[in-house]
């Protein structure tokens, strides 16, 4: 039977204005499983009412142990584990329940983290350079913050933008992908019990549609979004326009450079689990292995064995590997790329193609891929493929390393794999990215910030300036002198 899920607005479940439905399909078996609300700007602007009067009521701007309380008892009601939840993202996006099981065990501990964190926004005393007056910093909330979100982990992408806002005393609407929107109505609507009407809101539906009225609405203040480089483009010009701030956390194409002296089990897990464990799905996929020459064969032949044994199959099993790529329109373009790539040159040295899974004949599997002879300036090498693609190439000194790593638009992530540590760290700080794991890769906290630079976006996500990032900064002048009359002759 297929599902049917509404908007969630001041804490109530709500169907929509247009009465319109998007269908959702499983993307391992082809079939329509629900149906999301077709959000407008008429329930964009009933979201932004209840979120104006939540945010403004002053038990929640001015109370910050309140907020710390609310913050707290969400993490204590994700602790607890939503077995349907689970279900429903994989339906919805087909990534591997083991895969979604450990996201959503982590989910109560970025809420947990901004519970406790927002204890240090403190007011500040300004030291100024002017005698007869003193000021502090105070930090405001914007008010109604609009978090745009993608298909590949929508609860996780979600907690870091509504965790850290509510901290900092805002309200939310969320606009979940409409291929994925399921686990993002459901966790608003779990929450109700235990956050206060209007707090949170979801608004299910197209990005040109609800999205765009959400970052067009007036008192929404500020914009987080999380998707495309061409979607970003489009958020961030509306945004301009009613001169309001953006954050945006883009796509990559991230590299792994493997130097020759690198730990090579260590190594072969970390690109494993790099490109192929979410089927490249990830903004953080790296999905540009550049190795050094003298290891480039026995490295390729490790990789090509493991990718080997992985098993194909239902993702709401245990023991699957690789499920299905998360909707029709990406393994569409996942394949068109690499018919294009091969077009172009490349070499297939693992995969390159489609898979039909007995039992999920209409499921939208790609076999994990390795390409090689790929020429940089190549679209397959360049541009994001957000699928199970990894391009090499090999280089002889870690300068021409470098330059492959940092010749991309992108800028989001890296990875540097050797066995000398301080020259890893060396080459680390000379790659352009958010963020450089070296022989480690994939890892988030809530302690260090995530974002990219160059087309990977601008602002960051989590890290140490989280929640001053959803609040903005006052200055309280105090006059204690007396003022001379400024016309005196
Ligand atoms: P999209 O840009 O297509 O969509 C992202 C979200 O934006 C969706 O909710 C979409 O709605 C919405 N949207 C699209 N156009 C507009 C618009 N004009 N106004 C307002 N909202 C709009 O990205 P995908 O969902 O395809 O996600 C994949 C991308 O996300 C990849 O590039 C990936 O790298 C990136 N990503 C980045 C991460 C990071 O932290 N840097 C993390 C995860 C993913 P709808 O889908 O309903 O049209």
């Amino acid at each position: 039977m297929t599902r049917q899920f509404q908007h969630v607005i001041d804490g109530q479940s709500i169907a929509p204005d247009s009465g319109e439905w998007i269908d959702s399909v499983n993307p391992a078996t082809g079939e329509v499983w629900a149906r999301f609300a077709r959000g407008n700007a008429s329930d964009v602007a009933a979201a932004v009412a209840a979120a104006v009067t939540a945010c403004g009521r002053p038990d929640w701007r001015d109370d910050s142990a309140n907020r710390s309380a609310v913050l707290h008892a969400i993490a204590d009601l994700l602790d607890q584990g939503f077995e349907q939840l689970i279900e429903v993202e994989v339906n919805d996006n087909g990534k591997r329940i083991r895969e979604v099981r450990g996201q959503f065990a982590g989910l109560g501990g970025w809420y947990r983290h901004f519970a406790v964190a927002l204890a240090d926004l403190q007011v500040e005393a300004l030291s100024l350079d002017q005698p007869g007056v003193s000021a502090r910093l105070e930090l405001m909330p914007y008010g109604v913050v609009g978090a745009i979100t993608a298909w590949n982990s929508p609860l996780m992408i979600a907690a870091w933008k509504v965790a850290p806002a509510l901290a900092g005393g805002n309200a939310v609407i969320i606009k979940p992908s409409e291929m994925a929107s399921a686990s993002t109505v459901m966790f608003a609507e779990l929450l109700a019990p235990v956050v206060p009407k209007g707090l949170i809101n979801v608004i299910t539906g197209y990005g040109h549609e609800a999205g765009a009225a959400i970052v067009a609405a007036d008192d929404v203040r500020k914009v987080t979004f999380t998707g495309s480089e061409i979607g970003g483009s489009k958020v961030a010009a509306t945004a301009a326009e009613h001169v309001k701030p953006a954050t945006l956390e883009l796509g990559g194409k991230s590299p792994q450079i493997v130097f020759a002296d690198a730990d090579l089990e260590n190594t072969v897990n970390g690109v494993l689990s790099g490109i192929f464990l979410s089927n490249g799905q990830s903004c953080v996929a790296g999905s540009r292995l550049i190795i050094q020459e003298p290891i480039r064969d026995l490295f390729l032949q490790r990789l090509q064995e493991r990718v080997a044994s992985l098993r194909f199959g239902d993702p709401l099993r245990d023991d699957t590997d690789i499920g299905p790529i998360a909707n029709k329109p990406q393994f569409d373009k996942v394949l068109a790329m690499l018919d294009r790539a091969k077009q172009a040159g490349a070499k297939v040295f693992a995969g390159g193609h489609a898979v039909k899974v007995e039992g999920f004949e209409n499921g939208y599997f790609i076999a994990p891929t390795i390409l090689e002879a790929v020429a940089t300036d190549s679209e397959i090498w360049q541009q994001e493929v957000f699928g199970p693609v990894l391009c090499v190439r090999s280089f002889a000194t870690a300068d021409e390393a470098i330059r492959l790593a940092n010749d991309s638009n992108y800028g989001l992530a890296a990875g540097v794999w050797s066995g000398d540590a301080d020259f890893a760290s060396s080459v680390a700080s000379r790659i352009d990215a958010g963020t450089v794991y070296i022989n480690h890769y994939r890892s988030v906290s809530a302690c260090a910030p995530v974002g990219g630079i160059k087309k990977s976006g601008y602002g960051r996500e989590l890290g140490p300036n989280a929640i001053r990032d959803f609040m903005q900064e006052k200055a309280v002048w105090h006059g204690t002198a007396p003022l001379p009359n400024p016309f005196q002759r």
